[in-house]
């Protein structure tokens, strides 16, 4: 039995900061939270936050990779990549997610993410919850980045052998599509955060697929329905878009790219005063380009996914059009904090409690709270990341710079 004592610094709570924190844990969970310095074991190995802050760790639902490896790659290496890459810049817990690819593609992508959660240590990075199912079940004229050509309608004989994989904990549809209905409730059954994304729907077809257990949208504003995108497909008078029903519906949740190149300040900050941080989640929907060079890399499998530039600070699939974001989630933190003017304690329960919540596993992981996984993350005042502990292990592999 090993204690582990994190002082000297402020304890990011899901609703306030806790300055002068004492955060005890044992083996790999957390103990006691609070300020009692006599709660501190003679024992314990003593963690100096320098004055910094102490975060839950990061939990990111929508992940395609990281350190030059995409997880549609689908092999256990680039896997294991992605995991290591992303946990260095906080993330500690991690939904690898599907883009647009063959049914060969998703089910050794499925195997691979299976393999290394199964086989998690401290040097795998950050742990794996589940993956995502997310291409290849888009409407077409919204795929943005992922390969069109391999996009569909969902079938139930390909789709029920994904989730019979049993890694599914999240699955994206968009819900105008046919057969939508029948995945939305399949997924739902199976336990799922079932989303909509990449979609033209109206409010009618949202309406339809949140009776069918939809809960959540991805990426807000981006490959997504508005007023406009709706009337052009289904005329006049004009409809709802998934955005009103989002916005409208308390149950339903989304989420944003807060890296300031997909969405402007005032985005950011609206997105957070309309759901709250308890309905908006932050999301790196990073490419394999984080922590690599500017450079061309390929979006989604190695072998055939469609290309995209990285500039450094985001991709770009052509001039104007974006291809998913090159950053971690300190900095998505760093930015709804600073430059969405979101307090520090709402942004980093978008980047933890509340997709924990949203996927259902917030007994274990999501918070700074006894009980709860060793999950902890130590930033220093400007919220760089100084230090990862996972399941109460500290991680060796930190950020080169
Ligand atoms: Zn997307
Ligand atoms: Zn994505």
């Amino acid at each position: 039995m090993s204690h582990l004592c994190f002082l000297n610094g402020t304890a990011i709570l899901p609703d306030r900061l806790l300055p002068d924190a004492v955060i005890v844990c044992r083996d790999e969970r957390i103990t006691y939270v609070g300020t009692a310095r006599s709660r501190v074991p003679a024992s314990a190995k003593i963690i100096d936050a320098k004055g910094g802050y102490i975060s839950p760790g990061f939990v990111d639902i929508h992940i395609h990779g990281g350190g030059g490896a995409d997880v549609m790659d689908g092999s256990l290496d680039a896997v294991r990549t992605v995991s290591q890459s992303h946990a260095r810049h906080g993330t500690t817990t991690m939904f690898p997610t599907t883009s647009t690819g063959t049914d060969n593609q998703i089910h050794a992508m499925l195997a691979a993410c299976s393999e290394v959660r199964d086989t998690w240590n401290i040097q795998s990075g950050s742990k794996i919850a589940g993956v995502h199912l997310y291409g290849p079940y888009f409407a077409k004229g919204k795929t943005g980045c992922h390969d069109e050509s391999v996009c569909r309608a969902p079938e139930a004989t390909e789709y029920r052998r994904y989730f019979e994989s049993g890694i599914v904990g999240i699955a994206t549809c968009a819900a105008e599509l046919p057969g939508a209905a029948a995945f939305y409730r399949h997924a739902n059954k199976r336990g799922c955060l079932v989303t909509c994304g990449h979609s033209n729907s109206s409010w009618d077809e949202m309406e339809a697929a949140f009776k069918n257990g939809m809960r959540h949208v991805d990426h807000f504003w981006c490959a997504m329905s508005n007023v406009s995108s709706v009337r052009k497909r289904l005329g006049v008078p004009m409809q709802g878009s998934m955005l009103e029903y989002v916005l409208a519906n308390p149950e339903m949740s989304t989420e944003v790219i807060a890296d300031g190149m997909h969405l402007a300040p005032e985005l950011l900050s609206f997105a957070w005063r309309m759901k709250g941080s308890e309905r908006l989640c932050l999301v790196t929907d990073c490419n394999r380009a984080l922590d690599m060079p500017p450079g061309k890399y390929r979006f989604g499998p190695e072998a055939d996914g469609s290309w995209f530039t990285s500039d450094g600070q985001v991709g770009w699939a052509s001039p104007g059009s974006l291809a998913s974001s090159v950053m971690g989630m300190d900095h998505m933190v760093r930015t709804m904090h600073k430059v969405g003017n979101v307090p520090l304690q709402d942004a980093v329960r978008m980047a933890s409690l509340t997709p924990a919540e949203r996927t259902g596993i917030d007994q274990q992981i999501g918070s700074l709270t006894a009980g709860k996984q060793a999950d902890i993350v130590l930033l220093s005042k400007t919220l760089k990341v100084k230090q990862v502990h996972i399941n109460g292990e500290r991680l060796q592999i930190m950020l080169r710079k």
